[in-house]
């Protein structure tokens, strides 16, 4: 039998993203066992970007609360059709546009992506706090998304300074063509940093499908799983 036979034709939905959950519960297990680590400060949300609201009500019956999505404006018509899960907490995990932000903001408790200082000007002053992750750009080309590490220390005053924000910590997407576990390590020495300018961000948004443990391994606390419990992603219309 092969882990694939479990996803017969007689298997429902919710039971092969039940599987998937189990799957995953078990690796970072293991992967905290291994790093020394509690199991209770970390972790998984799923991502869902691509997927329709019908796997998300699936996931929601199987007990998840929190979701991410990377694009404004799918994340937004999710946000109104599932507005009757309202114990719900939505994550923004994509590029936000400075003149979307205060819509991304209605919709997302917390928001991954903050990578420059606009941003946090353009999100500040909310109604209710959104909590806020400084992206960093763990490669060496300047478009990769995420501010340059240099620059993180002067985001996260302005995040403390900023009416409206809380700031959890640090996030990154590891690079491509790198070992993962290089650039989460230094991930966590950037996250050690923000830390001295604020004991209380100690988080670390980090780890994706491919590289999870790895993550977990440099100290990660919320991993964004996306394929690894939908599956493939649709392909984009
Ligand atoms: C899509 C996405 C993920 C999840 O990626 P998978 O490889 O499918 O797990 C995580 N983080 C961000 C920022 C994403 O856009």
């Amino acid at each position: 039998m092969t882990a694939d036979a479990t996803e017969g034709v007689f298997t429902t939905v919710t039971e092969v993203l039940a599987d998937r959950l189990a799957h995953i519960q078990d690796r970072v297990v293991s992967a905290a066992a291994l790093a020394g680590r509690a199991l209770d400060e970390i972790s998984i949300i799923p991502i869902t970007k691509f997927h329709p609201e019908s796997l998300i009500r699936e996931l929601y019956a199987l007990g998840v609360r929190d979701f991410g999505e990377s694009r404004h404006q799918e994340a937004r018509q999710k946000a109104v059709d599932l507005a009757d899960l309202s114990d719900l907490t939505w994550h923004f995990v994509g590029q936000v546009q400075g003149k979307k932000a205060r819509q991304v903001r209605e919709y997302s408790r917390v928001i991954h992506s903050v990578d420059r200082l606009s941003l946090v000007e353009a999100l500040a002053g909310g109604p209710v706090p959104t909590a806020t992750f400084i992206q960093v750009n763990l490669s060496d080309e300047e478009h990769r998304g995420g501010a340059a590490a240099a620059d993180v220390e002067v985001i996260a005053e302005a995040i403390l300074a900023a009416d409206g924000l809380t700031l959890e910590g640090v996030m990154a997407v590891a690079p491509l063509g790198e070992n993962p576990r290089y650039a989460f390590a230094r991930l966590r020495e950037i996250s050690d940093r923000v830390r001295r300018i604020d004991g209380s961000a100690t988080a670390i948004s980090a780890g994706m499908s491919g590289d999870f443990e790895d993550a977990i391994l440099e100290g990660a606390t919320h991993l964004r799983l996306g394929t690894a419990i939908t599956g493939n992603r649709p392909v984009a219309g």
